[in-house]
């Protein structure tokens, strides 16, 4: 039987176990998935090669350190220094980033999107910025604070505050921030949002597990949307691809993970 697993600190909220576990189970794969709680990002690699792992995905906060892990760096984690998903090939450890993948698979139903407005400016928006400009997107970049901009500015794209955001329009709006996570913050004034979001088509927001203020405006304004869930969804559908070595169909796996999210 192969083992995998989800390395995090915390890890014992992670949904990536029941995800992959359904999967294993009703696709008839011999294998199991586990969480392992590692406090070490340094010790991620003997770690993975004393539990026996085919592979294993990895969460907050040890994803740069899994980069530093591998001993062969694969695609588009190569070019953001993030690894999310970890192989096992014959002994050598290889990574992968699906996150960004993830999004876009999770917004393959958004049709003609060119101009993306994202808001925030942490570890996801570097990624998923990374990913709209390899798919020709145009971005503009809004943040509340300056300091963090300057990545995203160096990028090529037109980065924004509240002070000088314009009312433009764009055809997906995407909250990387953590706003609304455990408050009922907007992630931009409302002011600036609503306006913002009253010419918009499609939003998306990263946070799971509830609807945030920015989702409950985006759906009452009418627009099509997907929310964090549905961005793990894409990620983890991308990994199990990657455990199975593309031996099950991607649709398959999608139907049997998202059941698992009724659990
Ligand atoms: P970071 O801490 O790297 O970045 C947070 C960003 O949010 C910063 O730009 C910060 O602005 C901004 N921000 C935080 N609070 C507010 C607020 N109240 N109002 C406006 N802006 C705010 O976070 P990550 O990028 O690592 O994660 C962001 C979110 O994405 C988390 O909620 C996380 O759970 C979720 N996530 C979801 C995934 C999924 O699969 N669905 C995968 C990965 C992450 P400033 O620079 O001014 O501080």
């Amino acid at each position: 039987m192969k083992i995998f697993a989800i390395f995090g600190d915390p890890v014992s909220h992670s949904r990536s176990p029941l995800m992959h576990n359904s999967v294993f189970q009703a696709l008839h794969v011999n294998a199991s998935y586990i969480r392992v709680h590692l406090t070490d990002g340094t010790k991620l690699k003997e770690t993975f090669f004393s539990l026996s792992l085919s592979g294993a995905n990895v969460t907050v906060p040890h994803k740069e350190a899994a980069f530093r892990a591998c001993d062969e760096v694969r695609g588009f984690a190569k070019k953001i220094g993030v690894v999310n998903t970890l192989i096992n090939e014959n002994g050598r450890l290889i990574g992968y980033n699906t996150d960004a993948d993830g999004f876009m698979f999770a917004i393959r139903d958004f049709l003609h999107v060119k101009t993306i407005l994202l808001i925030g400016a942490g570890g996801t928006a570097k990624a998923l910025a990374n990913k709209f400009i390899d798919e020709g997107l145009h971005v503009t970049v809004l943040n509340r604070s300056k300091g963090r901009l300057s990545y995203f500015e160096d990028l090529g794209l037109t980065c924004k505050t509240y002070e000088d955001i314009e009312t433009k329009e764009y055809d997906l709006i995407v909250n990387t921030t953590s706003a609304g996570l455990k408050d009922d913050s907007y992630p931009a004034p409302l002011e600036i949002l609503k306006p913002l979001l009253q010419k918009t088509k499609y939003s998306a927001d990263v946070i799971y597990g509830k609807t945030t203020p920015f989702l409950k405006l985006s759906k009452e304004l009418g627009l099509t949307c997907k929310d964090g869930a549905d961005m793990l969804l894409g990620q983890g559908v991308l990994a199990n691809e990657l455990f199975t070595e593309h031996t099950l169909d991607k649709n398959d796996i999608e139907k049997v993970m998202q059941e698992s999210f009724l659990y």
